[in-house]
């Protein structure tokens, strides 16, 4: 038997002297030596005890060493959980216990804070840092650079990936190797990834982003890429000349605008530039295309699906849209019992597809409200879809709002905000209200230097909007509180304005 994700991604790289990994320093890890500092790993992981199954919670910083890691434990048939470098240790105490990991790996730097959260939970505990140092990443070293793969059918689970948490609590998404592999392949094709590619990954390796869509396909493609501990507008700029693609969040967009130097000539060897994982503004796309002739192409995905849609490489990139669905993925748009509504209405987006993962960890409830018997999931985003299949994402089911009875859609506001002078980007979300259950607020923020007229914009909103849409109050803010991948958090904003109106 085989190990359909380790053979396809890493197992055909074994002894090519190809680059891999370009380091902002200029180092570079070819794919040979990468297959072998991956087998390394997997041999450390079995060495520390674990077995086929077992689960590996990782908290560590974006290094090549973290990456191997991970390849590591697809390699060893162990399933592993990146979490986000942000999290508290009460945070990582939730997913240590939740995912029931034997062995918890976290920067050097935290081992004294972490190590109460792995034995209350009864994992072991090692370190791995940024540069190399650490007890594992030691253990490897003296391990050999080869290792008996472990079969994995594509049933099996390779990873349990952890949502956001934009909304709520976040979820274990089981993912199995075929739901990775599938959409990796995919994408590739779609996306025109070939070996000659090299990409500027800027991302980081907790997420499904950076580390699914981004890695994977590169993996897949046997292409290159720069590995950027995090976003540096700077350093993508001067990595530029010698990179084709760039895959990013809108704020990766927004920054790169805000550069002097970022313009036709910065991008002449670049083909590709992709955006995903929160919405990017019409008017980034609009600006974007006029500095330097390029139009992203943005697409839409998360963490318990991969990616369902995204613009078209040769057709038509429509700003404000996530384009088509992906091959072999099927997309409706649904009332709240799962019927489909006639095309342009809008509803809850389900999905369904090799891409859609298996269930939430231990959350069997949750599972049966979110994935249907007929394989189709309910996301949870609000879109519609065009006659022509274009999909555009309205916004969170969980951020609509119903005033009076009424549904009001806070994309329709933001956008009409969005378009007023001086504002830069807006947010609109529902506040509870004794009169109406609930009554739209606006939350602004100014562009640089300006200060918008908010009389002209409150005019501006009563010859637009019916008058229940009408934001009760509008707040200008200096930014809007947004997460590590860069999405607004909306429950944030709900928080701080609760007691508005009670
Ligand atoms: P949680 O599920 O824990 O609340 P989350 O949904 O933010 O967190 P992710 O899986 O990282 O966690 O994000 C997926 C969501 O991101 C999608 O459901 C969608 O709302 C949003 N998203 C991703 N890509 C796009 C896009 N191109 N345009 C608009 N929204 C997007
Ligand atoms: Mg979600």
């Amino acid at each position: 038997m085989t190990n359909v994700l380790y053979d396809r991604l890493l197992g055909r790289h074994a002894g090519s002297k190809a680059p891999f990994l370009y380091q902002p320093d200029g180092t570079i890890l070819d794919y040979g030596q990468f297959v072998d500092r991956v087998a390394q790993f997997s041999c450390a992981v079995r060495t520390a005890g674990l077995e086929p199954g077992d689960r590996l919670a990782l908290q560590v910083d974006k290094s090549p060493d973290a990456l191997a890691l991970i390849f590591g434990c697809i390699q060893a048939g162990i399933v592993f959980l990146p979490l986000n470098t942000g999290y508290t240790a009460d945070e990582i105490a939730y997913f240590v216990e939740n995912s029931g990991a034997r062995l918890l790996v976290c920067d050097p730097a935290r081992a004294d804070a972490l190590t109460p959260v792995a034995l209350a939970a009864g994992a072991a505990i090692q370190t791995l840092g940024p540069d190399g140092q650490g007890t594992l990443p030691a253990l490897a070293d003296t391990l050999p650079p080869a290792f008996q793969t472990q079969p994995r059918g594509p049933d099996d689970l390779a990873a349990f990936l952890y949502t956001s948490g934009t909304t709520g609590r976040s979820k274990g998404a089981m993912l199995t190797q075929d739901n990775l592999l599938s959409n990796a392949l995919t994408l590739v094709d779609h996306w025109r990834f070939t070996d000659k590619d090299v990409l500027l990954h800027a991302l980081p390796i907790f997420h499904t982003h950076g580390l699914f869509v981004a890695t994977n396909v590169i993996l897949a493609a046997g292409a290159s890429m720069v590995f950027f501990p995090k976003l540096d507008p700077r350093a993508l700029l001067d990595w530029m000349p010698r990179a084709t693609t760039l895959m990013g969040v809108p704020t990766f967009y927004t920054r790169l605008l805000d550069e002097p130097g970022f313009d036709r000539a910065a991008c002449a060897s670049m083909r590709l530039f992709i955006s995903g994982s929160a919405p990017l503004l019409a008017e980034t796309h609009r600006q974007f295309e006029t500095r330097t002739g390029h139009r992203i192409l943005e697409r839409y995905g998360m963490t318990e699906t991969n990616m369902n849609t995204s613009n078209p490489y040769d057709g038509e990139r429509r700003a404000g849209t996530v384009g088509l669905p992906l091959p072999g993925v099927q997309v409706k748009v649904c009332d709240d019992q799962g019927n489909e509504l006639p095309r342009g209405e809008i509803g809850v987006l389900e999905v369904r597809g090799p891409n859609v993962f298996k269930g939430y960890w231990q959350m069997p409830e949750k599972t049966a409200e979110e994935l249907r018997a007929n394989g189709f999931f309910i996301t949870g985003d609000l879109a519609t879809q065009g006659a022509d299949g274009y999909v555009t994402i309205v916004g969170r089911g969980k951020d609509l709002i119903i005033s009076g009875g009424y549904n009001i859609y806070p994309k329709e506001i933001e956008s009409l905000l969005d378009d007023q002078p001086g504002v830069l980007e807006s947010a609109v979300i529902g506040v509870p209200h004794p009169d109406f259950g609930e009554s739209p607020v606006a939350v602004l923020v100014a562009e640089k230097g300006a200060a918008p007229d908010l009389s002209q914009i409150e005019a501006a909103i009563t010859k637009a909007l019916a008058r229940f849409k009408h934001p009760k109050r509008i707040f200008v803010v200096d930014a809007l509180p947004r997460n590590t991948m860069g999405k607004v958090q909306k429950n944030v904003l709900r928080e701080t304005y609760q007691s508005l109106f009670t």
